[in-house]
Formats: C-alpha cells, structure tokens, sequence
C-alpha cells in the first residue's frame, strides 16, 4: 500500500512502556499488592461489616481487575499484530497462567458477595457507587448459584470436559482444507478463503464454494454432530438440572440480564417477518436474472466491478460522516488516529480480521483492521470506530461497569456504519453504484438479524429434540424445515444446507448466543428512524444510551432513552425500517 497520512501501525505504550524491565514489574508488584491487600481483608468479611470497609476491599478488587486488564490488554494486542513474534507468545504464556492465578486468588470476594443474605447485599449494594450494577450482576446470578466446592467441581471438570470438547471442534474444523476449481486452477483453501467465493459474480463459483464446504462437513458430521450433542447435553445438565434454569434459553438470557419474554418477543417477530427478505430476494433474483434466487446466491454481488478506497480517502469518508452526525462522536473517533491507536493494513503474521478494544475506562481503545480498499473494508473502518466512540463515552465508569452488555455491544458500531452508508448514498449519482451499496447493506442486515434469529430458533428446538433421544438425521431435517419456513418459496434450497448447523461456531462455543445479533441491528434500526425523524433533538437520547456503558440492565438503559424492549411493536419498527429499504431499492432505475 501507497504512503498513507493516516499511521497504518498502532504504538502499545498507553498501555505499558514496555512489555519487559521495570515497565512490566511495576504492574506485576503492583498486582500481587493489590491481592495481598485483599485477600488481608477477607477475615473482615461478614454480612455486617461497615460499609466503607466493604467499599475498600471493592476498590481493591477493582484495582486488581485493572491492572489484570491492562497486561491481557498488552499481550493480546501485541499478539495480534505478529502472531509469529516469539517474544509476545512467551508474555502471553507468562501472562495467561499468572491471569489465571489472580483471577483464582480474588475470586473469593464475588463468591462471598453472592452468598450474602438479600437484606445485607441491599445494604451494602446501596453503599457503593458506579460498581452498583455489577454487584446487582452478581446477584441476579446469585439464584443459580451453586455451593463454592460444587462450583469449584464444574470449573475443574469443565476444563477437560466440555470446554475441551469444544476445543477439540475447534482443533477439528481448523484443520480442514478445500479445494476449489476458479479459472481452470485448482486452489487449496482455508475456510475463510473459501467462504470469500459466496460472494463471487460468477454462479457457478458459488455453487461450488458451499458445495466443497458441505462435502467436507458433511464427511465428518458424525464426530461433530456427537460433539453437538455432548454440548447439548451438557449445557441441559448444567443449566437445568444443576442450576435450576426454567429453560435451557434462559440460562443465556440471565446473562444477558434480558427476561426470557423479551427474547422470546424478539424471535417471534423475526419469524413473522421472514416475509419481508423473501421479498429482498425476489428482487435479487430478477436482478442477477435468476428465474429464482438459489441458497448459493444470496450474497452474490449485483454487479462484478468493485470500486476500490485508498486508506486516507476511507478515514475520511468515516470522519465526515460522523462529523455530520455529531462534532463531539466525530473528535472521539479522531483520537484513534492522533494516539495512534490503529493498525490498519494486513502484515504477514498479523491477525486477520477487525476488532476494536476497548481496555480501561479513560484509555482511548485500540482498533485493529486489515484494510485492503475493497469497499467493504469502508464499513468495517466505521464498525471499529463506533465501537471506539462507544467506549470513550463511557469513559466515567468504573472498569466493572464500563463495558456495554452484549445486547447493547454493537449499537454505536452499526450505526456507524448506517451513518457511513448514508453519506455514500448522497454523494453517489451513479444508479449502479447506489444500487450496489443499498443491496449490500441489505445481505448484511439479513445475515445479522433474520439468519442470527433463525439460528437461535433452531438452537431451542434443538434441545429440545437431543433431550427427546433424536438421531443426527432427524435433527438435519428439522433444520432444513426451518431453513424452508425462513426462506418461503422465494429461494431455492439444495440438501446439503441441511447441515448448516454443523458449521455454525457459536452452537458450540456459546449456545443462543446469536439472538444477540438480531437484537442489536434491530434496535440500531429503530434508533437510526428516529434519528432521521427528530434530527438533533436525537442527540442527547442516544450519548446517553452509549454514556451507560454496563453500568445498567439493557432494559433500564433502553427505556430511558423511551424505547420498551418489551413491545412487539418496537421490534416491528426496526422490520419497517428494511421493507423502507427493500421499496427504496425496488424505485432505484437501473439501466440494463
Ligand atoms: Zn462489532
């Protein structure tokens, strides 16, 4: 890549002077310290205890998860830039185990806070300060809490149980290689780079991508289907036999501190308006001049050309857009760039992939991207820096309370990238062009919030099923039913996609996780209506959702900024947003 004026290499010393020496020591002594001091409180601990002693000791472990924070911080960005560098896998190595340990060591105080009868946690909860949600956190938990030896028990098994079977998936499919046939060549290739092909232009490049990726699958859906199953099993185990969860959902919703009517609310109106994709891909189709729009097609690009981005040129299409937003967002952002806190473009040994890092309260985050100039990678660019801005907003809080919950995660990320579309579709007079970004915009709403919401649909049914002793061949029918229901008569489905399920990551790592998604793009849709409905009046509304960070429930926050989670009709308004959308693109007048 050309010279840039934007710095295409983040510096790391924010966050440490230097990952060796005294830099480094300091952190460590000042660690073992703060662990020393409290575990010298410990014997203070009692469920009348005054409240500034408790106070103390909550600092302390504050201090601890700090500190803890800054050094993971440092090792696992340094790792990220080369993932070869022997020096940064040894500090990691040194820091994972030393983590762990402290991690152990203070672990007491929650467990002791959680096993507090009501009246004496109120207490003491009303006594603190901005760490009161977190410790509204812990007790939320407190109900599925087990004894501290039976916890003790879960986590030492859980290491080599599950969470190895999990890794074992991981080992499994990371080993995978495809080949593919493009332009006469035979190419051996990672998933990823596989998966890179559903967006080719031509259709039977991507008939042959998913088709290689299934056969692969497929070969080895025995082994994983059973580690599915373990997975399932387990987390029934667990969540409603230990633990006492109402539903295998609920013990994720918990978490996520949204009640299980919420999401179930949620999931029923994605269902209801599969209609409105259907609708999406039937223009597609007569767009690529398809009789009918086949699973291979749904991300396929409308027209082959890409127009390409220089790394400045993208850094300032992001900041104008914010700029037209809000000065303030749009300054936050700028310090990314100024303190050099961004590596932008692709290294050998570098990670792939973008994330923003948001470490301690009042550190501006560190953003990673592999900038090529696809205008994909624009977006991306604006994703990261909202996530960014999100972080500096909620700069005030203590390090417990600083990050968003998951729920809330993506909102100034996405409607960062809406404000970027925006601003891209005013400036674009070229039909094609603007078709183009509308329909991309579109596949990714579509992959975010109906595809994620069907995956969850399916995760409940799911157990539902392994609990009822259902083969693996009857769970993949169950699975292309609901992948029939999601797409109607409106796309045309090949057999192998009944063994989608086996691919999805997150059914293994971290079950019904993936609602999330769905919640998140839907709300940042709504947000962004009102936005263009109220213009600045919208302003103070949405700093202060982002000013929230993890400082309340999801519920809380939202219903201060008059939006009620609760309401059908809410969600319904970010599916009117789309069909807004789809009607915008149906009026676009291509010449052909
Ligand atoms: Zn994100």
């Amino acid at each position: 890549m050309a010279e840039t004026r934007t710095p295409t290499r983040w510096t790391l010393t924010d966050l440490l002077a230097a990952p060796e020496g005294e830099p480094l020591e300091r952190q460590l002594r000042d660690l073992e310290q703060a662990l020393q001091d409290l575990e010298m409180g410990r014997p203070r601990l009692t469920p009348d205890m005054p409240a500034s002693e408790f106070l103390n000791l909550l600092h302390t472990y504050e201090r601890i998860a700090a500190i803890s924070r800054r050094l993971g911080a440092y090792a696992y960005l340094w790792f990220s830039e080369d993932t070869q560098n022997q020096a940064a896998l040894n500090l990691q190595g040194r820091l994972d185990q030393l983590l762990v340990a402290a991690h152990n060591r203070a672990l007491f105080f929650e467990l002791w806070f959680k096993a507090l009868p009501d009246e004496a946690a109120q207490r003491l909860i009303d006594s603190s300060g901005d760490e009161r949600y977190f410790l509204e956190s812990l007790r939320r938990l407190r109900p599925f809490t087990l004894s501290e030896p039976e916890e003790r028990v879960i986590a030492l098994k859980d290491a080599n149980g599950i969470d190895a079977l999990v890794n074992l998936y991981d080992m499994l499919t990371s080993q995978y290689s495809f080949s593919l046939q493009v332009e006469g060549e035979t190419k051996t290739l990672t998933q990823d780079e596989l998966m890179a092909y559903c967006r080719h232009p031509a259709p039977e490049v991507r008939a042959a991508a998913y088709q290689e990726l299934y056969r692969v699958y497929r070969a080895n859906s025995t082994v994983l289907a059973q580690i599915y199953n373990h997975r399932v099993r387990d987390w029934h185990a667990e969540m409603l036999e230990l633990r006492h969860f109402a539903e295998p959902i609920s013990a994720r919703n918990t978490m996520n501190d949204l009640p299980d009517a919420v999401v179930d609310t949620l999931l029923q109106v994605c269902r209801r308006n599969a209609g409105v994709f259907q609708r999406y891909f039937g223009l597609k189709a007569r767009w690529l001049k398809l009789g009918k729009l086949r699973r291979y097609d749904i991300y396929a690009p409308l027209s082959p050309s890409e127009k390409r981005y220089g790394l400045d040129e993208a850094v300032d299409l992001v900041l104008e857009s914010l700029e037209g937003f809000s000065l303030e967002v749009a300054s936050l952002a700028r310090r990314v760039f100024d303190e050099r806190h961004l590596d932008a473009t692709p290294r050998p040994g570098k990670r792939g992939g973008a994330y923003c890092y948001g470490v301690l309260p009042g550190l501006t985050p560190w953003v990673l991207t592999n900038f090529t100039g696809r205008a994909r990678d624009v977006p991306t660019l604006a994703h990261e820096l909202g996530h960014a801005v999100h972080a500096m907003m909620a700069a005030d809080h203590s390090v417990l309370t600083y990050n968003a919950p998951l729920p809330l995660a993506e909102t100034a990320s996405v409607f960062g990238e809406m404000l970027l579309t925006d601003l891209l579709l005013r400036r674009e007079g070229d039909p094609t062009v603007r078709r183009e970004l509308l329909a991309s915009v579109l596949d990714d709403t579509y992959a975010t919030v109906l595809r994620q919401a069907y995956f969850t649909l399916f995760e409940r049914d799911a157990h539902r099923l392994i609990d009822q002793g259902k083969t693996i061949e009857e769970l993949a029918s169950h699975y292309f039913a609901a992948l029939a229901e999601q797409f109607g008569s409106a796309v045309e489905l090949s057999d192998e996609f009944r063994w989608e399920w086996i691919v999805v990551p997150h059914f293994y790592h971290a079950p019904f996780y993936t609602y999330a998604y769905s919640f998140g793009q839907l709300l940042v849709l709504a947000l962004y209506q009102r936005y263009r409905a109220e213009g600045e009046a919208f302003l103070p509304r949405y700093r202060k959702i982002l000013a929230y960070g993890g400082s309340a429930s999801p519920a809380r926050i939202l219903a201060e900024a008059g939006i009620d989670i609760s309401d059908p009709g809410f969600w319904q308004g970010g599916f009117d947003v789309i069909s807004g959308l789809i009607t915008d693109l149906e009026g676009l007048e291509v010449p052909s």
